[in-house]
């Protein structure tokens, strides 16, 4: 099928409602229903999903979805379903089905009911699927959150790595689709490797963040009192402090409650219960604040967080910018404050001690570049978006005046300072 001959805009609205394209979204989708290699960087909140959602609807067969997280394959499921009469246009392959649900979801591939299959790599890998999935029509295979395939991405995974081989067994012509938030070279490069797609056409939006403030600070012995002072002047609104410990996290929440903040801790070592539901209360605004571990924030859109602090600075700069991001989604008012003291980075490299030598050496090289944007004196957004491979303007380029060493430069180093005696 053509693509000329299809009203992508027809498509969109009558499948999700929508009126426009964001951003690139039709130019990748175009390309993906063509049949081309694609590779997709877009920020978090871009609008990836529809990069393969769209094309799976309207081309035949069924479109194949690797994704890594359980949780995030049923939400997409759960909302591609909504789109239609029929429950069988998306399934998940995974784990989790009994004998019964797995036999529906094949009998629905076949019967070329299903647009889009979900899976996580470790299904793929399974033989049996393998067998199935060779002798149905599939439209195109999609990598999503594709960073995974590398190591030098913050999420690397093992399984990722054999994905193309086991592409190749399902089917030797399939386009594959790689997508991914991340947008440093080294792990560009490593997933057009992997998964055999030189020759895809890649599409990438820009990763600055015009409405966010980025402001980092040192980080002294008085940092909650530094923090209480910052949450109190901005009372009401939501926020997210994210600290390297569950332990930092528990006293941290304490000290704002007992403060008069409404804060909540959120961290892995809480029961699931207590997890979620103060997950809720954020969302529902019954707390302003939330303490956190990293493992808040992965598929969560408030989208009028006003502020993110970093108790303790990120392990790189990618965590920066995706914990950072979660800040002023609805293109409002984003404070991201961090505080950084060069002994928490020696911490952070005594953590991987244990780790095999490469996974060191590059985690050695991500936390380099940490040091460098905490104590550098140019835009910080500038540095940000130089990291992503993006020239940035501060006198043209939007946002340009938005962190702290362009509305308050350094004063000049005197050239002593640098002599070492
Ligand atoms: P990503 O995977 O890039 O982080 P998502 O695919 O989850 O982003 O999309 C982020 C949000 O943008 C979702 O709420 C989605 O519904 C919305 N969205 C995507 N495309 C459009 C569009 N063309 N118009 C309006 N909203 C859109
Ligand atoms: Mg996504």
């Amino acid at each position: 099928m053509s693509v000329a001959q299809i009203d992508l805009h027809a498509e969109l609205k009558k499948y999700f409602g929508f009126s426009e394209f964001k951003g690139l979204q039709e130019d990748v989708i175009k390309n993906v229903v063509e049949g081309n290699n694609t590779f997709v960087i877009m920020p978090t909140g871009g609008g990836k999903s529809l990069c393969y959602q769209l094309p799976a609807l309207i081309k035949e067969g069924t479109a194949i979805v690797v994704s890594p997280l359980i949780a995030l394959m049923k939400n997409q499921v759960d909302a591609i379903r909504g789109v239609s009469e029929n429950d069988g246009i998306a399934h998940v392959l995974n784990s989790s089905l009994n004998k019964t649900e797995v036999k529906r979801v094949k009998e629905d591939i076949t019967n070329g009911v299903t647009k889009l299959l979900y899976v996580a790599p470790e299904s793929l890998t399974k033989e049996e699927n393998v067998e199935f999935l060779r002798s149905v029509t599939i439209s195109f295979m999609a990598v999503d959150e594709a960073h995974c395939i590398s190591e030098w991405g913050h999420d690397f995974r093992p399984e990722y790595r054999n994905l193309r081989h086991i592409i190749k067994r399902i089917g030797d012509n399939i386009p594959i689709v790689g997508l991914t938030a991340t947008a440093t070279e080294k792990v560009q490069e490593d997933i057009l490797k992997s998964l055999g797609i030189q020759d895809a056409v890649t599409f990438k939006a820009s990763f600055n963040r015009p409405n966010l403030y980025y402001e980092v600070r040192p980080k002294t012995k008085n940092v909650d009192a530094d923090i209480i002072r910052f949450v109190k002047q901005n009372e009401g609104k939501s926020g997210i402090i994210y600290c390297l410990s569950r332990k930092r996290v528990e006293e941290l929440a304490q000290v704002l409650q007992v403060n008069g903040i409404k804060a909540v801790p959120y961290h892995a070592g809480l029961d699931a219960k207590t997890r979620v539901k103060h997950q809720d209360m954020f969302l529902m605004e019954d707390t302003d604040v939330v303490v956190a571990t990293i493992a808040f924030g992965m598929g969560i859109d408030k989208p009028d967080v006003r502020f993110v602090i970093h108790h303790d600075i990120p392990k790189s700069i990618e965590s920066y910018y995706q914990e950072t991001g979660r800040a002023g989604r609805d293109g409002g008012e984003g404070h991201c404050l961090a505080y950084y003291a060069y002994k928490d980075i020696e911490k952070l490299e005594k953590f991987m001690a244990g780790k095999p030598v490469a996974e060191q050496e590059i985690g050695h090289a991500l936390l380099q570049e940490v040091v460098a944007f905490a104590e550098t004196s140019v835009s910080r957004r500038k540095f940000i978006l130089h990291y992503f491979g993006e020239e940035f303007d501060n006198e043209t380029g939007e946002g340009g005046d938005m962190d702290d060493n362009v509305r308050f430069p350094k004063p000049q180093k005197e050239a002593k300072d640098d002599v070492k005696v």
